[in-house]
C-alpha cells in the first residue's frame, strides 16, 4: 500500500508547489487525450469486448464516442466557463465590483465502476481536468482489460503528478479513502457509496456520488406501444442490462399489456435474430458472481420470453417476466442484468404510491401521449433524471445535468455541470478606494435609519 500512498503524495505535493493546471495546460492535455483515445480506439474496443462482450458499435456509441463528444463540447466552451463571471452589485456597495472566479478544488479522487468502465472513468476525469484539478483515478478492477488500457492512455497524456492511476480493489480503495482529497467523485453501488461518504466525512471532503437503484418504466394506456417497446428493449438490453439507468422494471397499463408482450417478443427477434446467444450485438454478464446473483432472481414460472442461460458463457437471454408483485424478490434490489419484470396496473395512483415507498430512483421513464398523466408522474415522483417516451438518452444531451437523488446519488455532472462540479466558486468583492461611506463605522448613533432606508 506504500505505493498507493506515495503516488497520491506526488500529486498532492505538485498541487501544493504549483497549484492546479493552467488554462493553457488543461486545453493542451484535453487535446492530447482526444488524439490518444482516437489512436487507441481499436484497443479500447477490444478490451471492452474481452471484459463485457461489448459489440464494436456499443463500445463506440456508449463509451469511446461519448467521451470524444464530451471532449469536443468542452473544447468549444471551456474558455467561457473558465473566465471570471462579473455579477451585479447592490447600490449600497457601488462603485465596487463583484466577481466569481472558478478555481479547481485541488486534488480529486475519481473511483469508477465496471459497467461502462471507460466512459465512467474518463468522463469525470475530463471534467476535473477542464476545471484545472490534479487527479487520482481508480478504475474498476472488475473490468480488468479496460483498466489497463485506461492506465496506458493516462500515462501517455499526463505527467504522473498531474494524473495518476491506482489499480486495485477494496484494499487499495480503502487505503486511498484514508488519504485526504479535496474532492471525491464516486460512481458505483449505493452500499459502497455509503462507505465513500463516511470516509470523506472524516476529512470533510465534498463528494459527488453517482449511484444506482431501481429505475421504473411506466407504460400508460395512451402510449404508442410499437415505438415504446423498441425503445424499452434497446434501453434494457444495451450492455445486457448492466446499465445504471436501464429500465429496471416495467409498470404497464393492463389494457395494453397483451399488445406490449406480443410486440416485445417480435422486437427481440428483430433486434437479435432467432437465437440471441449468437447475436454479436448482445453483451455478456461481467462475471460468474453476477451471473449467479441474476439467476437467483429468475423465477422460471414467470418467464414469458427468454429465460435461457449458460453459466460458462456468462450468457442470460433477454427475459421478460410477468405476474410480478411488488413483494417478489426481483423487486427488492437493482437488477443490473437482462431480466425485466412486469407489473400491470389499472390506474396511475396504483403505481405512484409504491414508487414513492421505495428509495428515489436514478431514472424514470414514462411512455404515453396523455399530458395530464405525464404531468402527474413528473409532479409527484422525485427521480434523478429520465425521459418521456424514450429510455436513457437523456444522458446524451450535455445540457442536462446527470445525477441521482436520495439513495441514487448526490450531485451531478456532464457538460457545464461537470465543470462546476469540479470547481470551487470563489466570490470576490473588489472595493474601490475613491469612495468610503462612513455609514458602517462606529459610532452608530443616527445611522440605523439610513441602513433601514437602504434595506427598504
Ligand atoms: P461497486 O460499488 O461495487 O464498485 C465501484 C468502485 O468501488 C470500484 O472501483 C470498486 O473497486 C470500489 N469498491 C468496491 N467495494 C468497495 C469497498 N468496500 N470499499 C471501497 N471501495 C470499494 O459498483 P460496481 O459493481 O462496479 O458498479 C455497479 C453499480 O454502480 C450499480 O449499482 C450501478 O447502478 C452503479 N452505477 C451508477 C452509475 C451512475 O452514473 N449513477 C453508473 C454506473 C454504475
Amino acid at each position: 500500500m506504500s505505493d498507493v500512498i506515495s503516488k497520491v503524495k506526488k500529486v498532492k505535493d505538485a498541487y501544493h508547489m504549483n497549484g492546479g493546471l493552467s488554462a493553457g495546460l488543461r486545453k493542451e492535455r484535453l487535446k492530447q487525450l482526444k488524439r490518444v483515445i482516437t489512436a487507441k480506439e481499436a484497443l479500447i474496443s477490444k478490451a471492452l469486448l474481452l471484459d463485457l462482450g461489448k459489440s464494436e458499435f456499443e463500445a463506440y456509441v456508449s463509451e469511446v464516442g461519448f467521451i470524444l463528444d464530451e471532449l469536443n463540447f468542452i473544447k468549444k466552451n471551456i474558455d467561457s466557463w473558465m473566465s471570471p463571471k462579473k455579477v451585479s452589485t447592490p447600490l449600497v456597495l457601488l462603485p465596487g465590483k463583484s466577481v466569481v472566479y472558478s478555481e479547481p478544488h485541488g486534488v480529486v479522487l475519481v473511483i469508477a465502476p465496471w459497467n461502462y468502465p471507460f466512459q465512467l472513468c474518463l468522463s469525470p476525469l475530463i471534467g476535473a481536468i477542464a476545471a484545472g484539478n490534479r487527479v487520482v483515478v481508480k478504475p474498476s478492477e472488475v473490468a480488468s482489460q479496460t483498466a489497463l488500457i485506461i492506465q496506458e492512455i493516462i500515462e501517455d497524456v499526463f505527467e504522473d503528478d498531474e494524473v495518476t492511476v491506482i489499480q486495485g480493489a477494496v484494499e487499495e480503495t480503502t487505503t486511498l479513502l484514508k488519504q485526504k482529497f479535496d474532492y471525491i467523485f464516486f460512481t458505483g453501488s449505493t452500499s459502497v457509496g455509503k462507505v465513500v461518504m463516511k470516509a470523506a466525512a472524516e476529512h470533510l471532503t465534498p463528494v459527488t456520488l453517482e449511484l444506482g437503484g431501481k429505475s421504473p418504466c411506466i407504460v400508460d394506456q395512451s402510449a404508442d406501444i410499437g415505438t415504446a417497446v423498441k425503445r424499452i428493449v434497446w434501453g434494457k438490453f444495451l450492455n445486457a442490462g448492466q446499465t445504471c439507468v436501464a429500465p429496471d422494471y416495467l409498470l404497464v397499463h393492463e389494457s395494453v399489456k397483451d399488445e406490449f408482450i406480443a410486440k416485445f417478443k417480435s422486437t427481440i427477434k428483430e433486434f437479435y435474430g432467432d437465437e440471441t446467444k449468437l447475436s454479436p450485438d448482445f453483451s455478456r454478464i461481467i462475471n460468474q458472481k453476477h451471473f449467479d446473483r441474476l439467476i437467483s432472481l429468475l423465477d422460471q414460472s414467470k418467464v414469458i420470453e427468454g429465460g435461457d442461460h449458460d453459466r460458462e458463457g456468462r450468457y442470460i437471454a433477454p427475459t421478460l417476466l410477468t405476474d410480478i408483485s411488488w413483494d417478489d424478490k426481483i423487486m427488492e434490489d437493482e437488477i443490473f442484468g437482462p431480466l425485466l419484470p412486469m407489473i400491470s396496473f389499472s390506474s396511475l395512483n396504483e403505481v405512484i404510491a409504491p414508487i414513492l415507498d421505495h428509495p428515489r430512483p436514478l431514472a424514470l421513464y414514462f411512455f404515453g401521449e396523455d399530458s395530464s398523466a405525464e404531468k402527474q408522474v413528473l409532479d409527484r415522483i422525485s427521480f434523478g433524471g429520465g425521459c418521456v417516451n424514450d429510455t436513457m438518452i437523456h444522458l446524451v444531451n450535455p445540457n442536462l445535468p446527470f445525477g441521482g437523488t436520495g439513495h441514487s446519488g448526490v450531485g451531478s455532472y456532464h457538460g457545464e455541470k461537470s465543470f462546476t462540479t469540479f470547481s470551487h466558486e470563489k466570490s470576490v468583492f473588489k472595493q474601490m478606494n475613491k469612495v468610503d461611506l462612513p455609514l458602517r463605522y462606529p459610532p452608530y448613533k443616527g445611522k440605523l435609519n439610513w441602513i433601514k432606508f437602504f434595506v427598504g
